[in-house]
């Protein structure tokens, strides 16, 4: 099945990836609640509401840019959201992709690449793919005259606090804003990197400390934002030329989570839930390329500033989802707001 192209907007793709049923799903006989029709069209499967049999089932349609289904590999996902990304940057643009959905939907799988047992295949994901483009866009004879150089930079926002994945003991950033209302990350590492292999030893380092900062390992990561930049400056002046921000986003589950007894999980739910909320108004605010950007609303957005301000930006969402009828509530939440996202 071939994929439409995007839909005319400024800028903006949105996009959902279903993952397939996993093997515990399998084992259970989970129901596949998803199915996409047409490659820009999905239709969710779920259980009318006030009434108890299951097989009452009532249909949301949906339309995005691209749906990918479990068929889909990393490589199709990547073609048809970051990579296009890459030309933008080396024009002089700033460019996000954005992972989210609910913990446990692809996210990581999405960005990081495939876990394979304990191992991730890294050159597999998202951040490996657009790397090894980034250098080979690089090495064209057209881009030598443009004197560029890379570097990385991979953060993390947990709570409201930002911390640095490339020093040592995850350093604790702060932001400011100056009086031009340049935000700048305060000792923010940007290491330079020649080639893919060491985008991926930065890689490797970064989420090492990612998982390690973290107490309880079943929350592992799905609570805070990690923000992977490959960032292209002149060599000479070390001037801005052009970034990729790459973005795991937290689990969205916690939106309506008031039930949990633990006040600081409860805090940090309503922080993740603020931060998205932010994240998608600013990207709206973008899309209709008119009036105010909301990007002081949260830190996610506030790092993000320069890409949500100017002329030459674009961004990329990916919708991750489940499969399986027990998690249609999530995926209608998922699926809700990234249409919301698309819809100007
Ligand atoms: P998240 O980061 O959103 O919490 P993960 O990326 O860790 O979710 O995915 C949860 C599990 O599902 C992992 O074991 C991952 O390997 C698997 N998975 C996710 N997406 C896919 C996919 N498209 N194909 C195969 N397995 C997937
Ligand atoms: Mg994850």
């Amino acid at each position: 099945m071939g994929f439409p192209g995007p839909l005319k907007r400024h800028g903006i793709v949105v996009c959902v990836r279903k993952r397939p049923l996993n093997r515990k799903e399998l084992a259970e006989r989970e129901l596949d609640v998803i199915s996409m029709p047409r490659a820009d069209m999905l239709v969710a499967h779920a259980p009318r509401r006030h009434v108890n049999l299951v097989r009452f089932l009532e249909n949301h349609n949906f339309r995005f840019d691209y749906t990918f289904d479990e068929a889909c590999s990393n490589a199709t996902v990547y073609n048809y959201t970051a990579r296009p990304l890459i030309r933008h940057i080396f024009d002089g643009g700033m460019a996000t992709c954005f992972a989210y959905g609910q913990t446990g939907s692809g996210k990581t799988h999405t960005m990081g690449g495939e876990f394979t047992g304990k191992q991730q295949n890294v050159m597999d994901g998202i951040y490996a793919m657009a790397a090894t483009d980034v250098f080979s866009t690089l090495a064209e004879p057209a881009n030598a005259g443009l004197g560029l150089r890379v570097t990385c930079s991979f953060f993390e926002i947990y709570g409201s606090r930002i911390y640095d994945l490339l020093t040592p003991g995850r350093a604790q950033l702060r932001v400011l804003e100056d009086s031009h209302q340049q935000v700048q990350v305060v000792g923010l590492t940007e290491r330079p990197a020649r080639c893919t292999t060491d985008v991926l030893s930065l890689l490797e380092q970064g989420n090492c400390a990612r998982t390690s900062g973290h107490t309880s390992a079943n929350c592992k990561s799905s609570r805070s934002h990690a923000i992977f930049q490959i960032v292209l400056r002149s060599a000479n002046t070390y001037r801005l030329h052009g970034k990729l921000s790459l973005i795991d986003l937290a689990g969205n589950e916690r939106g309506a989570d008031n039930s949990s007894a633990d006040r600081r999980t409860r805090l940090e739910g309503a922080e993740i839930n603020k931060s998205l909320l932010v994240l998608k108004e600013c990207i709206r605010a973008l899309g209709r390329q008119s009036g105010h950007i909301p990007f002081r609303g949260c830190k996610l957005t506030q790092v993000l500033r320069d890409s949500f301000i100017g002329k030459k930006v674009k961004t990329c969402m990916i919708a991750t989802i489940s499969p399986g009828l027990r998690c249609v509530e999530h995926t209608l939440n998922t699926l809700r707001y990234a249409d919301r996202v698309k819809e100007l």
